[in-house]
């Protein structure tokens, strides 16, 4: 009998931890899929682009940093620039499921979520990401602190 296919999923964040923050559980209880991890900013952080690929290893993943402008200006990027970014980041292939930040972010409030979610779902809408599956991170308000 040959063995079920192995099911293709994409995590696309805006940077480096992201994916451990939100999608590292569900990555590591299902060791049968394939894991592509596209991270959009940090690619030349001598810090955090190191500690991306020790995170790949961990969560027997591949993937692959961008180097976005992520400065504490966070000046907004222009939709074509990220859906290009995206686009040449991540590998030509139909995934079964592509993963990727909630539209307005998740427990805090971050420019490069909500910019990398609406280019998720604009490439996917227009089929250049072609996906049978797309899923939003949970926009999980039950994290803040109360006060
Ligand atoms: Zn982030």
């Amino acid at each position: 009998m040959t063995p079920l296919p192995r099911k293709q999923v994409a995590i696309i964040v805006a940077h480096p931890d992201d994916e451990t923050l939100w999608a590292g559980g569900t990555i590591l209880s299902h060791p049968s899929w394939e894991c592509f991890i596209v991270c959009l900013c940090r690619g030349s952080d001598l810090e955090r682009a190191p500690r991306f690929k020790q995170t790949l290893v961990l969560l027997h993943a591949e993937g692959i940093m961008g180097d976005l402008d992520d400065g504490p200006e966070q000046t907004p990027i222009p939709d074509f620039d990220l859906q290009y970014a995206i686009l040449q980041l991540l590998p030509t292939t139909h995934f079964d499921l592509v993963i990727t930040h909630h539209p307005a972010g998740e427990y805090t409030r971050h420019l490069r979520h909500e910019e990398t979610s609406r280019a998720v779902i604009e490439l996917w809408l227009a089929g250049k990401i072609t996906a049978t599956t797309l899923w939003l991170l949970p926009k999980n308000t039950n994290w803040l602190p109360k006060n």
